[in-house]
């Protein structure tokens, strides 16, 4: 098969999974929950690992069942400095413009995070379009019709022309079962659920020739 189309994961995905960054958000949901929603810092544990396993995301399932402002959610859970957990990685630019296919940002974050972590990486412009959370609204990764408005925005109708690049095991899973190629960012974790693994998304080109013509 070749490959046309591919779709790049945002967080822990174009950066290092180890950055610090994820668990200074984490703690910026569970801050959320206990300011804004009042729960104790002993319910949120059991309450977030509930929601992210019935509704996806945390923000999904707040929204669900709490019926919260969702931008207001996304601006205080994002508002962390960037740059002192994430930075541009050598070559890591040239090694993404150098795949010919078309290139696209498929994240749950919302489009100002994302603009802000492309831009601290110095990825700018290797992406033609920028698929975020409100973007596939109501749903989200893993969710099926969160893969097919992701195909639509990018005009592609066959999935199997498509490279999912994602750190999180239950997205690549969702999006080999609809066909996509799936490289695995991180540990080797759960391999029947991708096709390929990298450690970070520097090594691509093992995985993925440039012409996206071979399966590795
Ligand atoms: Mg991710």
């Amino acid at each position: 098969m070749h490959y046309s189309t591919l779709f790049f994961d945002l967080d822990d995905t174009l950066y290092p999974a180890d950055s610090g960054l994820w668990p200074v958000l984490r703690e910026r949901i569970s801050l959320y929950m206990h300011e804004k929603l009042g729960f104790t810092w002993q319910e949120i544990p059991s309450l977030r690992q509930h929601l992210y396993q019935t509704y996806g995301t945390s923000l999904r399932g707040l929204k669900i069942l709490y019926n919260i402002n969702e931008q207001d959610y996304l601006d205080f859970v994002h508002d962390v400095p960037l740059h002192r957990f994430i930075h541009p990685i050598p070559h890591l630019r040239e090694t993404i413009q150098s795949y010919p296919q078309r290139k696209f940002i498929f994240t749950n974050a919302d489009l100002n995070h994302a603009r802000r972590v492309i831009k601290t990486l110095d990825l700018e412009d290797c992406f033609e379009k920028i698929i975020d959370i409100h973007t596939i609204a109501p749903y989200c990764k893993p969710l099926t019709p969160a893969y097919h408005i992701a195909m639509q925005e990018a005009g592609e109708t066959d999935s199997r022309k498509c490279v999912l690049i994602d750190d999180t095991i239950e997205n690549l899973a969702e999006a080999r079962r609809l066909g996509f190629f799936t490289i695995r960012v991180g540990r080797d974790e759960s391999p029947e659920e991708y096709d390929a693994r990298i450690n970070t998304l520097s090594e691509i080109r093992r995985v993925l020739p440039l012409d996206g013509k071979e399966r590795l």
